[in-house]
């Protein structure tokens, strides 16, 4: 064998990746056989799951409370791996974007960490003075059994900012129960502020994250709307909005993964009804501005969300033209944190004339996907819970020229020489609104068009041999 000839041994790309048995229940190719996908469940063991831990999940949802303290009871690690990982903007306070621990050590976990996080709550309460204060517990939190409850109570006693603990060690289950953890320590502030003044045609924005300002974009929309805006939960959220969110008229939830829970329990507990939404795509986007004119039942409302889309529907359309020439029949993956948000991705991709092949998610649940499959095409995969290998398989036996995930799926792609959109928390471009669609297309068209794929081996070897 030739030294060249060695080298393209080494790159041989592996489409015949066994699938482990634990997870064949959690594939399904669209037409093969009746749909019943398993999810919901536990990552099989030996399978590295593109799933985050439950302190992950939590510290997602509740850290764009801006006028918040976040502090992470654990190791250094778990702060570091999740500092300013949303790429979540604030219209004011940035407190929220430094990365507080308590940094425990072996003689920590051997003693127990308690006084180490009163000792640091009290200082840094007293130099920041929060509106409130969110403890994260971690994995080894969870292990010694520190009491951060009895930590967190005696703190707010002392110094009279409520400090909420957040139950989320890391092990106990997996990122979306960390997104109950969040709901638990919202539920907390819930109810306790005061609602005069809140319009009968009132909405609180919930499962947006203001991804690079995303949240301003569509508060704007529902201004338009002549709807007011109480609370939003929790892109560019507010400790006191929060506590008087209860007074709104409607709960828009976008991220139900999330926020369904907390929605489910303002429901129960001040019989507030809930639309579920998503903010992605042109028709996904406008049926959820005409979900909330519907719902509130006024004419002028109506009216001016009629108005409103029309005029940003017309601006947008004749702009995508351009990056649909290029981009027909192209052929897009999407592995999304929840399933429903796949679901505009397909529809947007369709709309820039491209076919989804895959179409996966870590946490979406069995109707998400019974509605997935349903607006996908004859043979597209449907994955649950994926790990690398995996992926990367049904990436190359379908010939996709896009993935679109978030930061852990980007390697992926582009080892395999792959253009990637990253639609997940990091990213610091919105995507959402009409005028995050015209970004999408941009985004999509700038990586799938990009030369550089040409000059990657692994791609241009495929493509030499079956050309
Ligand atoms: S799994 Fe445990 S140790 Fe790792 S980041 Fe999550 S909480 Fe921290």
């Amino acid at each position: 064998m030739t030294d060249n000839e060695q080298v393209h041994a080494s790159m041989t790309i592996q489409t015949d990746i066994p699938i482990l048995e634990g997870r064949k229940a959690q594939i399904h190719q669209k037409g093969s056989q009746p749909f019943n996908i398993e999810c919901e469940k536990q990552s099989v063991a030996g399978s590295v799951s593109q799933r985050a831990c439950v302190f992950c999940g939590s510290r997602v949802v509740l850290y764009p409370i801006a006028d918040a303290l976040h502090v992470i009871h654990g190791p250094i690690g778990c702060a570091a791996y999740t500092w300013d990982i949303r790429g979540a903007w604030s219209s004011g306070p940035q407190l929220h974007r430094m990365s507080f621990s308590t940094d425990l050590q072996e003689k920590d976990v051997i003693y127990g960490g308690e006084k180490k996080l009163y000792q640091g709550l009290i200082e840094l309460v007293e130099h920041y003075r929060p509106k409130a204060a969110f403890i994260y517990s971690t994995c080894i939190v969870g292990l010694i059994g520190d009491d951060v409850e009895a930590i967190c109570r005696r703190v707010t006693a002392e110094t009279g900012v409520e400090t909420i603990p957040v139950h989320s060690e890391g092990f106990k289950g997996s990122k979306k129960d960390g997104y109950s953890a969040a709901c638990n320590a919202l539920g907390r502030l819930v109810g306790t502020g005061d609602t005069s003044g809140i319009r009968p045609l009132s909405i609180n924005i919930l499962g947006d994250f203001n991804i690079a300002g995303e949240t301003w974009v569509i508060k704007d929309y529902y201004e338009r709307m002549g709807v007011e805006v109480v609370a939003t939960i929790t892109g560019d959220g507010r400790v006191d909005d929060i506590r008087r969110c209860h007074g709104a008229a409607l709960n828009v939830v976008q991220c139900s993964g999330s926020m369904s829970q907390l929605a489910t329990k303002m429901k129960e507990q001040y019989g507030i009804p809930i639309i579920r939404v998503s903010y992605f795509g042109i028709e996904d986007m406008s049926q959820a501005l005409y979900d909330v004119a519907e719902y509130l039942n006024d004419k002028t409302v109506m009216r001016k969300t009629q108005d409103l889309v029309r005029d940003e529907v017309s601006n947008l359309v004749p702009q995508l033209r351009r990056y649909k020439k290029d981009l027909k029949g192209k052929r897009a993956a999407v592995y999304t944190g929840g399933a429903f948000k796949a679901l505009s991705m397909v529809r947007s991709l369709r709309t820039l004339g491209m076919q989804t092949v895959i179409a996966g998610s870590q946490t979406g649940n069995k109707k998400d996907y019974a509605q997935l499959q349903e607006i996908c095409d004859d043979g597209t995969v449907i994955l649950d819970d994926t790990n690398p290998l995996e992926l990367a398989k049904f990436l190359e036996e379908k010939k996709a020229d896009l993935l679109i995930g978030g930061v852990k799926e980007r390697p992926i792609a582009y080892k395999l020489g792959l253009g990637f959109c990253d639609h997940n928390h990091e990213r610091k471009i919105g995507l959402a609104g009409f005028e995050g669609m015209l970004n999408f297309a941009k985004e999509v068209h700038g990586t799938v068009t990009s030369p550089v794929w040409k000059l990657a081996a692994r791609r241009g070897r495929l493509e030499g041999a079956t050309s």
